[in-house]
C-alpha cells in the first residue's frame, strides 16, 4: 500500500508554521504562530514517585477452574504485590500450559497428592485455594501447616466446625488466614460500607437484596456432596453484604427453598431460596438468590432519610452505585449516581491481603468473618428444611 509522507518540519522548536497561505518567516505573525509548542524543561518542585514494592509475596494457585483461570491468573497483571509462582492441580497437562503462560516454572506444579512439599518452596508466601467448596478446609489446613498464608475462596468451608478448625490451624501456624470477599476491596461498595457507618442517609431500617444466576449442569455448584447450593454460593453476597451495611450480626432468619420436581439440575440443592434475617436493632434484611433465574446481582439499604443502591453490586465488573437523599423531606428530590474509578477486585483483594502479611496488620476479610457467614448459612438451611424461624447464636 502505498504511504504519503509529510515533509519533514524545518521550522523553530517552539513554533508552527501551520496557518494557510502564509509563508515561512513572514513577519506578521499570526496567534497560532505564537502558541508555544513544546513545554519547557521545567521540574516539579514536588515530585511524587510511586516506589516499587521491596518485594512481591509469591502465590501458589490451588484449583484452576474457571475462576482461577478467567479471573484470577489475569488479575496478577494488575498486582503491585502478588505474583504467581506456583500451581497446584489435578490435570498436569494444563497445569503446564498455564505455567508457561504466566512464566511459571514447571518444577513449580504441584498435585494434591504432593501438595504438602510446598513446605520446601521458599517462593511459596500464600497459597489462594480455589477449590471446590468441600474441599477448602482440608487444604487450607495443609497449606497453614506448611507455613503458607491462606487465601481462601468463599465459603470458607462447608460448615461451621470446619470454618473452626480452619482458623484454629492459622493460630497454630502463627499464619494469616483471609477468605477471599473480594467486595472488601471494591472502591463502591466500600464507599457504601462507609456511608452506612456514618449514617449519611440516616438511620437504616432494611436491606433489599438478590443474587440470581443460570447454572446448567454439571457444574461443583449443583453437587451437595462438594458443598454447592445457591445460598452458599451466591446467597453468601447479600448475606456479607446485610453485615456490611446494617454493621450488626442477625438473631434470627426464616427461609423457604424450592426444589422442582421437573429439572433434575435440583436434585441435590435447591434451586432458589428467599430468606429473611432479622437484626438487633430491628432491621430487616430481605434476600433472595436462584440458580434458576437470568442473572440479576443488586441490593438496596433502605434508611429514613434516603437510599443507597447498587445494581450491579456483586459483578466482577460494570458495578452501579446510586442514592437518593430526601432533602427537608422533599420525596422528589433527584436521585445522584456515584462514579469512582472501578478497579480489577481481584488484583485488588490479593494485593490488600499481601499488605496485611508484609504489615503484620489485621486481614480484611479474616477467618471470623467466613465462620459468622457460615453460622447464617446453616440456620438458613436449617430454617427451610424444617419450615420454622431459627434463631441464630453469634
Ligand atoms: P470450577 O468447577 O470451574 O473449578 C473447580 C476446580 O477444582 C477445577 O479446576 C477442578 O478440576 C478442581 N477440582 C479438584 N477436585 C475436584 C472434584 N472432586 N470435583 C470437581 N472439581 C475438582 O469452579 P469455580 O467456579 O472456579 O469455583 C471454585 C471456587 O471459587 C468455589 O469455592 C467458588 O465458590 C469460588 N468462586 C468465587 C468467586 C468470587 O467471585 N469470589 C467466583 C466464582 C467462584
Amino acid at each position: 500500500m502505498k504511504t504519503t509522507r509529510q515533509p519533514p518540519f524545518t521550522g523553530s522548536a517552539t513554533t508552527l508554521p501551520t496557518t494557510a497561505g502564509t509563508a515561512v518567516g513572514s513577519s506578521e505573525k499570526t496567534e497560532s504562530q505564537e502558541t508555544v509548542l513544546a513545554p519547557p524543561d521545567e521540574q516539579p518542585q514536588v515530585l511524587k514517585i510511586e516506589e516499587a514494592p521491596a518485594r512481591q509475596l509469591g502465590f501458589a494457585i490451588v484449583g484452576l477452574g474457571k475462576l482461577a483461570l478467567e479471573e484470577v491468573m489475569p488479575a496478577f497483571g494488575e498486582c503491585k504485590l502478588a505474583k504467581p509462582v506456583a500451581l497446584v492441580s489435578g490435570h498436569r497437562e494444563k497445569a503446564v500450559k498455564v505455567a508457561h503462560a504466566h512464566h511459571i516454572p514447571e518444577s513449580s506444579i504441584y498435585n494434591y497428592e504432593n501438595f504438602d512439599r510446598i513446605a520446601d518452596d521458599p517462593s511459596i508466601d500464600v497459597v489462594y485455594i480455589i477449590l471446590p467448596n468441600s474441599m477448602h478446609a482440608e487444604f487450607t489446613i495443609r497449606a497453614l501447616k506448611a507455613g503458607k498464608h491462606v487465601l481462601c475462596e468463599k465459603p470458607m468451608a462447608v460448615s461451621v466446625e470446619e470454618g473452626q478448625s480452619m482458623a484454629r490451624a492459622g493460630r497454630e501456624a502463627g499464619k494469616k488466614l483471609g477468605i477471599a470477599y473480594r467486595l472488601h476491596y471494591e472502591p463502591l461498595n466500600m464507599q457504601v460500607m462507609k456511608w452506612c457507618r456514618e449514617k449519611k442517609f440516616g438511620k437504616i431500617k432494611s436491606f433489599v437484596s438478590s443474587n440470581c444466576q443460570i447454572v446448567e449442569a454439571p457444574n461443583i455448584r449443583l453437587s451437595r456432596e462438594l458443598g454447592g447450593g445457591p445460598v452458599s454460593d451466591t446467597g453468601i453476597y447479600s448475606i456479607n453484604a446485610a453485615r456490611y451495611c446494617i454493621g450488626e450480626e442477625p438473631i434470627a432468619v426464616t427461609a423457604v427453598a424450592c426444589f422442582p420436581d421437573d429439572d433434575p439440575r435440583f436434585r441435590e440443592v435447591p434451586e432458589s431460596v428467599s430468606f429473611i434475617l432479622t437484626y438487633p436493632s430491628g432491621v430487616i434484611a430481605t434476600c433472595d438468590t436462584s440458580f434458576g433465574t437470568i442473572e440479576g446481582r443488586r441490593y438496596r439499604v433502605q434508611c429514613d432519610n434516603g437510599y443507597i443502591e447498587m445494581d450491579p453490586s456483586f459483578s466482577y465488573r460494570g458495578l452501579k452505585l446510586k442514592t437518593k437523599a430526601l432533602l427537608e423531606g422533599d420525596e422528589s428530590s433527584e436521585v445522584s449516581e456515584i462514579n469512582l474509578r472501578q478497579k480489577n477486585h481481584f488484583a485488588e483483594q490479593m494485593d490488600g491481603f499481601c499488605k496485611a502479611i508484609i504489615n503484620d496488620t489485621e486481614v480484611v476479610t479474616p477467618a471470623s468473618m467466613g465462620i459468622a457467614d457460615l453460622r447464617i448459612i446453616a440456620a438458613i438451611r436449617e430454617s427451610y428444611e424444617s419450615g420454622k424461624p431459627v434463631k441464630i447464636d453469634s
